[in-house]
């Protein structure tokens, strides 16, 4: 009998161990330490013969679970780290079990459950049905979609086929004010280049772009191609650049705009934020993230577009052995893999359980927990809140001129919480971001106390 057949036969019993384990794990994440920086895996070489799962399930854990971080716990501040509902977690379980590829429909509803989750994101985020969806690995390979279209968009601008042809003679001229580090790293991807932008001045106090300088910059430029990639939320000062005004500008100029709002769109979520995005809809592409602040594991992006036959021409597989006759659309022609995992599964559970209601309700909380936590650092002597928390990160840095990355190594050493850190205006400070549909008010006290003990020692 084969290893894979003999622990077939144990199935029953693992699943349930493992299952044990997780539900025990999800509830240690209070507690447990947020961080291990200092964890090593021991070395191991690839077994000639494999021992099964029991014994590697064994190995997971004497091996790699102390290694693991809290991430998914209501502590780890880090970058914008989303948690992991019930009912996103069971989803992810189910993933692997039924094991679907959604690249092309034909023999399962899976590429159907995919299309009603992004229908239920296009209302939760109030997107007119115009954009079409695809999932993605995350908002990195969203704004990369987002690059291609907008390249494709500016070549046939000047007749030429960039997905097909390749760029030829095609020139466009990228345009943005804080511009997030997987831009530019799609920058580079799409071929026009990592340091190829312009960069627009900003606003002063603000990573938001100043309306009037891009103008002034779309004025002069007599490239036939253009590109806007605007913030819907940066991921320090949280600023929110114009849309309205900047989709009014890039309608006069042919420019394509694409808007990150990986986590900033769910301000929309919000009434009394809901203008911060307004003219959403104008844009012609947008990125967006489910492992943030949508909870579900990772990994899941997604992508929208109101110009699907961009997304098409670059991504469209044209093999017959993949093509199935059915009338729904393929994801894979609307995305970078053609095999894909079946993401929309946690998320469909996630949203289904929650509601809209529920998904604000968190969000809600995430930004009152910033609101408190911004409060404690401006009445703070040792430290200095650089400025007052809009959305669901906080900036801020030691009082004193004491340096923020040893602040930051001695937080995350401390297993209480895991922050990371961040410039603002030019200078070094630390970012805590609240995502994460667990973290309470206590939390926030934990984080503040232990702020309070690191700034005493
Ligand atoms: C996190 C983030 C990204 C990158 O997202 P990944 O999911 O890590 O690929 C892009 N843009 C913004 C604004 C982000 O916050």
């Amino acid at each position: 009998m084969q290893q894979p057949e003999r622990d077939l036969q144990q199935l029953a019993p693992l699943a349930a161990e493992v299952a044990a384990w997780s539900v025990d794990w999800q509830r240690m994440l209070d507690d447990r330490p947020v961080a291990c920086p200092d964890a090593s895996l021991p070395r191991c070489a690839l077994p000639e013969r494999g021992e099964g799962a029991v014994a590697a399930l064994e190995a997971f854990r004497r091996d790699i679970a102390p290694g693991l971080s809290a991430a998914a716990g209501p502590r780890y501040f880090g970058f914008v780290t989303g948690g992991v509902t019930p009912a996103a977690l069971l989803g992810d379980w189910l993933v692997a079990a039924v094991d679907q590829n959604v690249s092309s429909p034909g023999d399962s509803l899976a590429t159907e459950v995919e299309l009603q989750a992004l229908d239920w994101l296009r209302t939760l985020f109030e997107l007119p049905p115009s954009f079409d969806g695809v999932l993605t690995t995350g908002a990195t390979a969203a704004n990369l979609l987002g690059l291609l279209c907008a390249r494709q968009y500016g070549g046939l601008r000047q007749e030429i086929d960039i997905a097909r042809d390749g760029w030829g003679r095609a020139e466009i001229r990228v345009f943005s004010a804080t511009p997030h580090a997987s831009s530019i790293k799609s920058l580079a991807l799409a071929g026009f280049g990592r340091d190829a932008y312009c960069r627009v001045p900003g606003l002063p106090d603000s990573e938001a772009m100043d309306v009037a300088a891009l103008s002034a910059l779309l004025q002069d430029c007599a490239v036939p191609g253009k590109v806007v990639i605007a913030s819907a939320g940066t991921v320090t000062g949280t600023d929110f650049d114009d849309l309205r005004a900047i989709a009014a500008l890039c309608s006069r100029h042919g420019a394509w705009l694409h808007v990150d709002g990986a986590f900033g769109l769910f301000s929309r979520l919000m009434p009394e934020r809901r203008d911060w995005t307004d003219g959403l809809e104008l844009a012609d592409s947008i990125t967006g993230d489910a492992h943030k602040w949508l909870n579900v594991p990772y990994d899941c992006g997604f992508f929208f577009t109101r110009r699907p036959d961009m997304l098409r021409q670059n991504c469209a597989v044209n093999a017959p052995y993949l093509d199935l006759g059915s009338a729904l659309p393929a994801q894979m022609d609307r995305g970078i893999e053609n095999s894909r995992r079946f993401r929309a599964l946690p998320l469909w559970l996630n949203l289904r359980a929650y509601g809209r209601e529920g998904v604000a309700e968190w969000v809600r909380a995430n930004c009152s927990r910033a609101e408190a936590f911004g409060r404690w650092l401006a009445q703070s002597r040792d430290y200095v809140l650089c400025k007052p928390p809009r959305l669901n990160v906080v900036v801020f840095r030691p009082a004193g001129g004491r340096d923020p990355a040893s602040l930051m190594a001695r937080v995350n050493r401390s297993g209480e919480a895991f922050v990371t850190p961040g410039q603002w205006q030019g200078e070094p400070a630390l970012r805590a971001a609240f995502s994460n549909w667990r973290t309470s008010e206590d939390d926030v006290r934990r984080l503040c106390e232990c702020l309070q003990r690191l700034a005493r020692d």
